[in-house]
């Protein structure tokens, strides 16, 4: 998906900025930030999993490699690899 790396930045950054204002706010606009901080951060990880990731390379065997997340032994050769069928991580191979 186009976009998701600045996405996630903008994301990122708004998490550390409502950490900063929730220091000065009132107590019911502070409850109100981290409500929000909380959606943030379950975007962020979603945003994440759809960026591809580099597969963690077998070194004696070329045809296998591994997850870069969950660390799940995957084949090159499977058609479907686009995506980790364990942790549903999308993936890169190199
Ligand atoms: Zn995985």
């Amino acid at each position: 998906m186009k976009g998701l790396t600045p996405a996630i930045k903008y994301f990122k950054d708004a998490i550390k900025e409502s950490d900063e204002i929730s220091a000065e706010c009132s107590e019911s606009l502070k409850t109100e930030l981290t409500k929000q901080k909380g959606y943030f951060i379950i975007a962020v990880a979603a945003m994440e999993k759809q960026t591809p990731n580099p597969v963690i390379p077998n070194k004696r065997i070329a045809e296998l490699c591994k997850c870069p997340i969950c660390k799940t032994e995957l084949c090159r050769d499977d058609n479907d690899l686009n995506y980790c069928p364990t942790c549903g991580q999308a993936l890169e191979l190199s």
